[in-house]
């Protein structure tokens, strides 16, 4: 038996997730990569050889320094690449820097800012539109019901009584319960 049931996520979106839980599988990805405190793991390569940057450190005086360095260097020799360093501390906060001015720069928050104050403006708009129609249904049904209240006072149910006291079974039982009391 099939049910079917509506579609709440893009299907394109959808692949994208499974894709990416895929990847980030323990099985396929080492969880210190995924869930690490290194920034640019997987992301930053050597610029020499293309090899990615693994995460090294020193000890100094007590201080650990850490740094972005060749990978490629570091399993396969100086042969393969001369090697390069850069501190982890530097790079990552050009790198945040740099993201943050792109998402949140000037122009650019200026203009989400606008978009959400538009769109708040005419979502206030139309819950102020429904109140509107929503109050002068209100009104119409009072005046319904004022109109029906006054109409009922003023004995606009008289053919109904009429009906009863034509009745000759209602008039006589009437007559005699009233003679018997
Ligand atoms: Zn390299």
């Amino acid at each position: 038996m099939q049910i079917a049931v509506p579609t709440i996520l893009p299907l394109e979106l959808f692949d994208q997730v499974q894709r990416r839980l895929a990847q980030n599988s323990p099985k396929v990805t080492a969880p210190r990569i995924v869930n690490g405190p290194t920034l640019l793991a997987r992301l930053a390569v050597c610029a020499s050889c293309g090899a990615g940057m693994t995460r090294t450190g020193t000890r100094r005086r007590g201080k650990v320094y850490s740094y972005y360095s060749c990978g490629g260097s570091h399993q396969k020799g100086k042969s393969v690449c001369r090697g390069r360093h850069v501190s982890m501390a530097r790079l990552d906060e050009l790198i945040v820097d740099n993201v943050k001015e792109h998402l949140f720069g000037g122009d650019r928050l200026a203009g989400i800012l606008d978009a959400l104050v538009e769109r708040q403006g005419a979502k206030d708009q139309a819950v102020e539109g429904r109140r509107t129609a929503l109050e002068a249904e209100i009104a119409s049904s009072d005046d319904r019901l004022r109109r029906l209240y006054r109409g009922n006072r003023g004995g606009h149910c008289r053919p109904r009584r009429r009906t009863q006291a034509t009745d000759p079974g209602a008039e006589a039982g009437k007559g005699s319960g009233a003679g018997r009391s």
